[in-house]
């Protein structure tokens, strides 16, 4: 007797597809038949079908709806090839597994068809072809997505060849299949042996490749930038470049040619610079052009950001062990993002942006670091974070490519995550270097930078239950026994954190209400720059004069300073004038009592 037959490894899902334009709709239902409809009569089929379309919240704003059932192309994109990109939309999908470009709405309707069948039969071969852990992994991030309800669950198992039970849900666990960072012998100091102008336009020569098209001015700006590799006379005068010019001028391989000769010849990075997130990005895809290897692009190029761009694992796993059926399908999607990922970077990086659009920002972007959350080593990740890998990773890396805030906030603090400072610097976009100079080296003050501050030192209040944010009294407690006059202190900087804006502040002073220091001050600013400034309907940069202040401006400045004095603080409340005006003046508030120390 013949085994009965294989079950089909791909299974199509019986639904109609929709694709929505600006003024019209068209659905292919499941006869194979096209129909063109009204965006009113899409909205019909889509609230009663649950169809394939490709970015539902996008179709579901097209079509006047908040929300409709659907099966999405990007979730099963997503999930067959993690951390790589593709459009958001029909024809972008359909580039993205090779498929010719559709010339119409119905080529896009079907297309949805043939990407789902293509990913499919990828994922299916991918499987087979992985190692048997890798594809464990696959099958039971799958089997707990398909558990949960999610919508491509039947037809990825299928493809994934499991039947009935498909075992272990620990596939979620993703920290235990990533590698940890190890830490090195600190890295010897940077050498000091120059770049010769030749050995650059040789080198740039052979980054452009024999069939380059030859441009006298890139090789010879190229061997100008020597200029900056050459060692250092005196103390103090660092080497660098300030590079500025026009897209399409070869700028940016002019100077990628010495840099990466010096960070050879000198066993140290070279970092560089640039505006933003974006250009950061496309700075570093143009050094695909110098390793096009990407095993060693990864040995070799470092992108650093601040760490707020980057996953933590301890939330993740935190969401995960919520284990809520409605964050299944985000829960798994982001776990295979994270064996994918070159570097856990969600802003910029490999993250598909249009995730957080899909599954919701608070599953997905939400699980970067905060400000004031990441236990450091007391987290059970800290050995396999990307934050903390990134930063030993740069270390040793021949070019890290930061932004102009992060090496200005780092030059500010003297080091930032890490107490090492590069000692050559290309900033590219120069002029914009300024404006960051200024924002990291000037002292400001906000009500967002309050309120963290205040939840910094107070720990989450009100609804916001779930942060993991400890507070100074719980972080310190193990230290403030060790020292007499550390509980009073304590207790002083934590009653006067009660100056500081707290839940909920935004509307307060909006309301005219303030309810202490920060928020009365924040009040009459605002009250100062709406009664003067032009425009006051847009959202950004409304600015007007300092003076003559509005009534009660200075001294609900006062009155703030010597709070944030309380607090220790020593930017601008310990500037002489405004300690002078302290001894003048009285406070216009007074700090509730301190609460009774535990210690
Ligand atoms: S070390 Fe900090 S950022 Fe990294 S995973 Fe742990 S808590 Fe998150």
């Amino acid at each position: 007797m013949s085994a009965p037959p294989a079950p089909p490894r791909i299974v199509l899902p019986h639904v109609p597809a929709l694709v929505t334009g600006v003024k019209g709709a068209v659905l292919l239902d499941t006869d194979g038949e096209f129909h063109r409809l009204s965006l009113a009569q899409a909205a019909a089929q889509a609230r009663d079908t649950a169809p394939l379309v490709c970015h539902m919240p996008a179709v579901a704003g097209r079509l006047g709806l908040d929300h409709f059932p659907a099966l999405d192309i990007l979730e099963l994109f997503a999930f067959v090839r993690p951390a790589r990109f593709c459009l958001p939309t029909p024809k972008g999908v359909m580039e993205a597994v090779g498929l010719a470009r559709a010339a119409d709405p119905e080529d896009e309707a079907e297309g949805l068809f043939r990407c789902a069948r293509m990913l499919l039969e990828e994922l299916a071969d991918a499987t087979r072809a992985d190692t048997a852990v890798r594809a464990a992994d696959t099958r039971s991030i799958a089997w707990a997505m398909a558990r949960a309800g999610w919508g491509w669950g039947t037809a990825v198992l299928a493809a994934l060849g499991i039947q009935g039970d498909g075992g272990r849900n620990n596939g979620l666990r993703v920290w235990e299949r990533l590698p940890e960072w190890s830490e090195h012998a600190p890295e010897p100091p940077p050498g000091n042996v120059p770049v010769e102008a030749e050995e650059a336009r040789k080198r740039l020569a052979a980054i452009l490749g024999p069939t380059a098209e030859q441009r006298p001015a890139q090789a010879d700006y190229a061997s100008a930038v020597t200029g900056a590799f050459i060692p250092r006379d005196h103390a103090g005068e660092p080497r660098m470049v300030l590079a500025e010019a026009g897209t399409g001028t070869g700028k940016t391989l002019g100077y990628i040619a010495p840099a990466s000769l010096w960070a050879e010849k000198n066993g140290a990075p070279v970092w560089i610079s640039t505006h933003t997130r974006n250009l950061q990005r496309q700075l570093d895809t143009e050094l695909d052009r110098l390793f096009p290897d990407p095993l060693e692009k990864a040995r070799r190029v470092v992108v650093r950001k601040g760490r707020e761009n980057y996953v933590c694992l301890l939330n993740y796993e935190e969401q995960m062990m919520r284990n809520r059926p409605q964050e299944a399908v985000a829960t798994g999607l982001m776990a295979r993002w994270l064996l994918a990922t070159r570097d856990g970077d969600m802003v910029g990086g490999d993250f598909p942006g249009w995730l957080s659009d899909l599954l919701g920002r608070a599953r997905t972007l939400g699980l970067a670091d905060r400000r004031g959350e990441c236990i450091f080593s007391g987290c059970p990740h800290f050995n396999k974070c990307f934050i903390e890998k990134a930063v030993r990773r740069a270390r040793r890396a021949d070019i890290v490519v930061a932004n102009h805030a992060l090496v200005m906030v780092q030059a500010a603090l003297g080091g930032l995550d890490d107490a090492s400072q590069p000692t050559r610097l290309v900033f590219d976009e120069g002029h914009h270097v300024f404006d960051a100079a200024d924002g990291a080296f000037s002292t400001h003050l906000s009500g967002m930078e309050t309120t963290e501050v205040r939840r910094w030192l107070l720990g989450p209040e009100g609804e916001n239950t779930r942060s993991r944010a400890r507070g100074l009294k719980r972080r310190a407690e193990e230290l403030v026994g060790l020292a007499e006059e550390a509980p009073a202190a304590l207790d002083s900087a934590l009653a006067a954190a009660q100056a500081l804006p707290g839940p909920g502040w935004q509307n307060r002073i909006m309301d005219g209400a303030p309810g202490n220091p920060t928020e009365v001050f924040l009040s009459l600013v605002r009250q100062q720059v709406y009664a003067r400034a032009q425009g006051t309907d847009s959202p950004y940069s409304l600015e007007t004069e300092c003076r003559p202040m509005v009534d009660g401006l200075a001294e609900a400045a006062m009155a703030l300073a010597q709070s944030l004095g309380r607090l220790g603080c020593r930017c601008c409340c310990s500037r002489a004038a405004w300690k002078r005006s302290w001894t003048t003046r009285p406070p216009t508030w007074t700090p509730p009592p301190a609460p009774a120390s535990k210690a």
